[in-house]
């Protein structure tokens, strides 16, 4: 089926990427996909994945790329993702955008818009000291922020370019109150010929 709409989000940790996500999906009637939600819920609950990724996700670094590519692979081909979804990051690496091509044309679907979700350094790295304050995640120690963020520098970051070169590049400053968030990428996106159905 290709009728239905297929987003990506990226963006820096803290750039409010998990927030804007749910509000989106539910805008186009599509679900939010959150690899980051997939591997916290595995390691809550304790699963075989879990228990391979927690460390991992505690350093800070990235899961590696075919642990995460098949998390993903099997995901969306879970019929609510059949007609459409918003994956929230993912893909993180070349390797990832690779396999989401692949994925993607056996379907002989594509991808319809890339939100970058924008935000400077020193506002993410205060909203990511809050959180841990708040909810006390494990990878939101003040070094394994910065860890997580050099990381997005070095791995993440590039692939912007990549998508920008596609033509699927859709920019979003991701400062402001929630709301206001959500609905500049709602007007970037109708902008860009990508319209929300609800
Ligand atoms: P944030 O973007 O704030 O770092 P996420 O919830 O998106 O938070 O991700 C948390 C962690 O989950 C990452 O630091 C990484 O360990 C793991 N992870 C999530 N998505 C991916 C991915 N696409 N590739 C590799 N690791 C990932």
């Amino acid at each position: 089926m290709t009728s239905g709409t297929r987003l990506l989000l990226i963006g820096p940790p803290g750039a409010g990427k998990g927030t804007q996500a749910s509000r989106l999906a539910s805008a186009f009637g599509v679900p939010a996909i959150s690899t980051g939600d997939i591997f916290r819920a595995n390691v809550a609950n304790q699963t075989p994945l879990g228990q391979k990724v927690k460390a991992i996700m505690d350093a800070g670094e990235y899961v590696p790329d075919d642990i995460t590519n098949a998390i993903v692979a099997q995901r969306l081909r879970e019929p609510d993702a059949l007609a459409g979804f918003l994956l929230d990051g993912y893909p993180r690496t070349p390797e990832q955008v690779a396999e989401l091509d692949r994925v993607l044309s056996a379907e002989h679907e594509a991808l319809d818009a890339v939100v970058q979700l924008d935000a400077d350094t020193d506002e993410v790295v205060a909203r990511l000291v809050k959180r841990a304050a708040e909810q006390g995640r494990a990878d939101d120690t003040d070094e394994v922020i910065r860890h997580r963020l050099s990381v997005y520098e070095q791995q993440t970051a590039p692939l912007i370019q990549h998508f920008a070169q596609r033509d699927l590049l859709v920019k979003v400053d991701g400062l402001g109150a929630v709301d206001e968030v959500t609905q500049r990428i709602l007007a970037a996106l109708a902008a860009f010929g990508v319209v929300a159905s609800r």
